[in-house]
């Protein structure tokens, strides 16, 4: 590749349709260069897909948007239409709403500090609020630290300093005659939050992303720390809706989407990567190959990560989905997400993330009620998700987990099963079926510290002209991070190498 080929229009081949391969696809039209989509499945978006009946509609990837700055610059940066033009975003208020398994309950309010504390004071006790506050103080101090290797540049070539250093400013902790400083998250609970109900909040923001709160760095108090500061988002339609916004901006910058397209490899010619072969043999030439799959989805021949660069995460849970149809309109003032907690959180990390995985006994649920007249056939009925991680795999029992979620669910809204019309479960192999990942495995977002395990492998790999994009690469899962993966790898395209982020 000549410097004026990178300088010019390049034809560029984009395997699969997922939210952070659709970004850079958008970016790369942009720039000038020919983009085809190739989409193993009939629809666009991945894991953000929508579930419709009766009048009744759902998500069934992610129901809320952190972090909308990441899609506001993709839409700046790829036309002239903002992001609110072509979608309304709606603030989530209260944040959320907890339900703790001693039978408490706290509303956070969206986005204030001050709000949060009081909240915290009035419903855990004096002192509690402050400890949180305290706590978010420190995670600010993280997020400050990481947010640009971990979010906004690509990854570091020195990425094992990454690894090995923590950088959540824990609190010295006196424990018999040693100062210790919490290294985990269950830690920073035990030693920093002490109290059971702090502890449940902070580890709920693991949880949700499927990483076990016992071994997950405190670098991860970054998660609720994003929420705390740039809220909790809701897309009025579904965040489908997004999806369909970022399909469309693609469309209207050029790109060629070729659906019903399952890529089999990656070729690769005098070493550099060269175009894409589909399973029914047809063979795409291009100079350069984006790959937004799972590990494994495509065969990228020499590409696997070699020594010395990090290898894909591994061992990550699925999620169990549970959609209900009720009669009965949402209640005034009803919080948007509210998060059931288990009421025995050893058995259900034991259950996730022990020697044998399993369905929890007691899950921790997430209860999500948008408020939107979009989503229900007519003013007297209400469409609700449950969620909670389950381990990644083909497996069994999910009708009678789904059983157990609905109870837990009734902790939060007592006349649940009295109303329900119907109910459908979303499985792990339903995932699979929408992502192409193993076992409908879910990616969590890159974090600091243990030892790496955490980071994603980088968006240039070990061959030439072959990069990588959303949720198993660098800065890793979840919608903004995948969102900014588009931006890394189309400037690591258009500017090469040296590019450094563009924030
Ligand atoms: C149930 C659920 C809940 C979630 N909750 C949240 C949340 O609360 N917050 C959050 O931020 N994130 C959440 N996520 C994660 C988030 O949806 C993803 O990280 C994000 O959408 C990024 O996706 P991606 O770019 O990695 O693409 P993916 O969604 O993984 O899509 C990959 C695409 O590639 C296609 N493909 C695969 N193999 C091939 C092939 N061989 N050839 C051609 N195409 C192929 C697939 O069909 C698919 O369209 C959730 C995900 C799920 C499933």
């Amino acid at each position: 590749m000549t410097a004026d080929k990178v300088a010019g229009m390049a034809r560029i081949a984009v395997i699969g349709a997922g939210m952070g391969a659709m970004a850079a696809a958008a970016r790369l039209a942009v720039a000038g260069h020919r983009v085809a989509v190739y989409e193993r499945t009939a629809t666009y978006g991945g894991a953000v897909r929508r579930f419709e009946r009766d009048g009744f509609s759902f998500d069934t990837g992610p129901g809320l948007l952190s972090l909308p700055a990441v899609h506001r610059d993709l839409f700046v940066k790829t036309g002239k239409e903002p992001l609110e033009a072509c979608v309304e975003l709606v603030q989530v208020d209260p944040s959320s709403h907890h339900v703790f398994a001693d039978g408490t309950r706290v509303s956070l309010p969206n986005a204030s500090r001050a709000g949060a504390v009081s909240a915290l004071d009035e419903a855990l006790g004096a002192g509690t609020g402050q400890r949180w506050g305290d706590f978010l103080v420190r995670a600010r101090e993280t997020w400050d630290r990481t947010r640009r290797p971990l979010l906004e540049e690509p990854l570091w070539p020195n990425w094992s300093v990454l690894a090995e250093r923590e950088p959540y400013p824990s609190v010295p902790h006196k424990r018999l005659l040693r100062t210790r400083r919490a290294g985990t998250l269950a830690e920073v609970g035990a030693w920093e939050l002490r109290d059971p109900r702090l502890t449940a909040l902070l580890e709920s923001h693991a949880l949700a992303y499927g990483l076990d709160p016992r071994v997950t760095p405190a670098s991860a108090a970054v998660l609720p720390y994003m929420e705390h500061a740039f809220g909790v988002w809701y897309v009025r339609g579904g965040v489908r809706e997004l999806a369909r916004a970022v399909y469309e901006r693609c469309v209207a910058r050029r790109v060629e989407f070729v659906f019903g397209a399952e890529v089999a490899r990656v070729l690769e010619k005098d070493g550099r990567a060269a175009g894409v072969e589909l399973a029914d043999g047809t063979v795409a030439e291009a100079d350069f190959v984006v790959t937004g799959v799972a590990p494994g989805a495509v065969s990228t021949g020499t590409a696997a990560p070699g020594a010395g660069e990090v290898p894909p995460q591994r061992g990550l849970p699925s999620r169990l989905t549970v959609l209900l149809a009720l009669r009965g309109g949402r209640p005034e003032g009803a919080a948007h997400r509210t998060v059931v907690h288990a009421a025995d959180r050893e058995g259900e990390l034991e259950s996730l993330f022990g020697e044998h995985p399993g369905l929890p006994g007691h899950p921790t649920v997430t209860v999500l009620r948008p408020d939107d007249t979009g989503s229900v056939p007519g003013p007297g009925h209400e469409a609700i998700a449950l969620t909670a991680p389950v381990p990644a795999q083909s497996g069994q029992g999910y009708d009678e987990q789904a059983e157990r979620m609905i109870t837990t669910a009734e902790r939060a809204i007592p006349d649940l099963r009295a109303r329900l019309l119907w109910h459908e479960v979303r499985t792990p192999d339903d995932i699979a079926e929408a992502t192409g990942a193993e076992g409908g495995a879910v990616p969590a977002p890159a974090l600091a510290a243990a030892d790496g395990r955490l980071l994603h492998p980088s968006n240039s790999t070990g061959v030439p002209n072959l990069f990588a994009v959303g949720g198993w690469s660098h800065p890793g899962g979840g919608l903004p991070h995948a969102g900014m993966s588009g931006a890394l790898v189309a400037g690591l395209i258009v500017e090469g190498p040296e590019f450094r982020g563009s924030q």
